[in-house]
């Protein structure tokens, strides 16, 4: 991935800021426990004292298991003695562990040399400035879906499966998916009216799986659309940037397929887009209020068909006024 040089430094930049932040946390709890507890300065020197014993041991002829063994059984002990002189004093055992955003990579940014998680989605909320996504995401999630709000009296043609229970439906499929993500990936197609909590549902799950680390960029399909323009005409880093993300982000989410502007190249870089993420086994969530024969109309029959074959269809119905006010309150 391309992020411009600036971009990149700013990222480090944050790590950095969140490393320090970490060191000063810890460095200013120390010290208050250890006016708190005087005998848990006396017990951290002892630590010490054995992780330099092991390695005079070394030296002194022993074993390097059999010493690394001993020391090792020790440090376990005056671990588990540490943790309870906190609790007895009314610390959290874990009080003196830095306060990590992500453990995986301890606010490193990198695993073993490659970007972590953490860092795939912060490019991304960088190149896509989603940063006010964690905001929207606080009030959208599988928490705060409401299956009330659906109408339990509610129909659509000869359907006798209520709003409701549709709704409830379309929930356990969607957290089904979360579940399963990891292991299955897959794909899914959300229908229904405008307004009847598509965009909400998609949300739920962005929050979701973003909560395991998964990399998410979610796109309205008129930005989406846009971006297809730019990379045609513009080339810059960002651009560049922003494409590879694309293709390359573990979910990618297209809300509202059918209300951006089509032409015959834009069209042909949706289905090369959602073809590529088929191909790399990357999940993709597309909603609409189209229905088969609207997509079929405005986009390809190789698009629909695509579509159709190979994500899983998840329906929501209902009056869409009542449901937005509620959902978007
Ligand atoms: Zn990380």
């Amino acid at each position: 991935m391309a992020l411009s040089n600036e971009q990149y430094d700013a990222l480090m930049r944050q790590y950095n800021h969140k490393q320090a932040r970490n060191n000063q946390i810890v460095s200013y709890r120390t010290d208050e426990v250890y006016s708190a507890i005087p005998a848990l300065s006396q017990l951290d020197e002892e630590v010490s004292k054995v992780s330099i014993s092991s390695i005079t041991a070394i030296f002194e002829g022993q074993d390097i298991a059999e010493a690394a063994a001993n020391s090792k059984r020790k440090l376990a002990a005056l671990k588990e003695k540490r943790a309870a002189m906190l609790e007895a004093a009314g610390f959290p055992a874990d009080y003196l562990e830095p306060p990590y955003d992500c453990p995986d990579c301890k606010d490193t940014g990198f695993i073993n040399g490659k970007r972590c998680h953490c860092f795939k989605q912060a490019a991304i909320n960088i190149v896509y400035k989603q940063s006010n996504i964690s905001t929207i995401l606080s009030k959208e999630n599988f928490d705060r879906f409401n299956l009330n709000v659906y109408d339990d009296n509610y129909f659509e043609g000869n359907s006798d499966v209520s709003a409701r229970a549709t709704a409830q439906i379309a929930l356990e499929r969607a957290q089904n998916f979360v579940q399963n993500f990891k292991t299955n990936g897959g794909n899914l197609l959300l229908l229904g009216q405008t307004g009847c909590g598509k965009t909400f549902l998609s949300n739920c799950i962005a929050k979701a799986l973003l909560d395991q680390g998964v990399s998410v960029i979610y796109f309205t399909a008129f930005e989406l659309f846009k971006v297809f323009e730019e990379q045609t005409f513009k080339k810059n880093s960002s651009v560049e940037e922003l494409n590879d993300q694309i293709f390359d982000c573990d979910l990618l989410i297209i809300d509202d397929l059918g209300t951006e502007f089509q032409n015959s190249f834009t069209t042909a870089r949706l289905f090369q887009c959602l073809n590529e993420r088929l191909l790399q086994n990357k999940s993709t969530i597309i909603s609409t209020n189209l229905s088969f024969e609207d997509m079929r109309d405005t986009y390809s029959e190789r698009i629909t068909s695509r579509v159709f074959s190979y994500y899983e269809a998840i329906k929501l119905i209902g009056e869409d006024i009542r449901i937005k006010k509620v959902i978007n309150k």
